[in-house]
């Protein structure tokens, strides 16, 4: 049986205007408390973002509600996200899609995403170790890209990467703190470009750090 708390913000989701059944069911079925760390397990049903390792932050269920109604991701799809942090928006899709290919630059993180994908069962969740920028070429195109780390401009190599008649989704904008969800849907031979509302996401940085891993994948 869905806890109370879920059921409080799917209905706050409702009342923000979230109206896909099948997003809300697929947050309904994704439980955000596995994906916080032990700390901030009392606020795991708030419509909030809250903070992960490596100064990363999982972000506030509206914004992944409203990115996963927005990219309108059917049951054939192929769906590329960068920026796998906690690895919820990666869950909440991969109820929706054929398949997730996420990318994560912060190992620790990647790490512990993917445990908790294994725990949930969730199996059509492909993850890869990685810049972002440079997208994941050896699956390309996607059907869907989800950027939930903030560009100053979307890069055209991840534009090139989506099918004709794709959409891409993420925070734009040149300032730290200020981006614009900006949706792109690609035709065959153009694209245009729609800002949906201001949000305040981590910037999306290239290269990989480097990092020494423990045995639970938490970074030392
Ligand atoms: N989707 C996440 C929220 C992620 S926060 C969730 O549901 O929890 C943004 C994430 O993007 C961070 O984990 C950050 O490390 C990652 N990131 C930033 N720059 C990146 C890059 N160039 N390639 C891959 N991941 C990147």
């Amino acid at each position: 049986m869905t806890d109370t708390r879920t059921i409080s913000l799917i209905m706050v989701l409702r009342g923000q205007g979230i109206s896909d059944n099948r997003v809300l069911s697929a947050i309904e079925r994704t439980p955000r408390a596995v994906f916080v760390d032990k700390p901030f397990e009392s606020s795991a049903y708030e419509n909030s973002a809250l903070p992960i390792a490596c100064g990363q932050t999982i972000s506030q269920p509206y914004v992944v509600a409203l990115s996963t109604q927005e990219l309108d991701v059917q049951p054939n799809h192929r769906v590329l996200e960068i920026g796998t942090g906690s690895g919820y928006q990666a869950a909440v899709l991969a109820q929706l899609c054929r398949m997730v290919y996420t990318i994560e630059r912060h190992k620790p993180l990647l790490r512990q995403a993917e445990a908790r994908f294994r725990q949930l069962k969730l199996h059509n969740i492909v993850t890869r170790h990685g810049d972002g920028f440079a997208g994941w070429l050896e699956q390309a195109p996607f059907d869907r890209i989800l950027l939930t780390a903030a560009v100053p401009e979307v890069p055209q190599a991840l534009i090139d990467q989506l099918k004709p008649g794709g959409i891409l989704l993420g925070p734009v904008g040149k300032e730290q703190f200020a981006q614009d969800l900006v949706k792109i849907a690609r035709t065959d031979g153009s694209t245009s470009e729609t800002s949906l509302i201001p949000v305040v996401f981590v910037p999306m940085i290239p290269g990989v750090p480097q990092e020494k891993l423990q045995g639970n994948g938490r970074k030392k």
